[in-house]
C-alpha cells in the first residue's frame, strides 16, 4: 500500500474507507485545470466496476 496517501476519489478501485489509497504506488500527473474537485490527476486511477 502506498504509505499515507490520502485520496478522496472514492470511485477508484484502489480507494478504501477513510480516504486511503491501497495501490502499492501511484503516479500523479498535473496540470489539467480541474473543473470539479472530484476530477483526478492520478494516472494510477482505475474506475470501480
Ligand atoms: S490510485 Fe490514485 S485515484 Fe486511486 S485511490 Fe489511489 S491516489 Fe486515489
Amino acid at each position: 500500500m502506498a504509505k499515507d496517501v490520502m485520496c478522496e476519489v472514492s470511485n477508484c478501485q484502489y480507494w478504501e474507507q477513510g480516504n486511503r489509497c491501497t495501490a502499492s504506488s501511484i503516479n500523479v500527473v498535473g496540470h489539467r485545470s480541474p473543473s470539479d474537485s472530484r476530477e483526478t490527476d492520478c494516472s494510477t486511477f482505475v474506475a470501480r466496476a
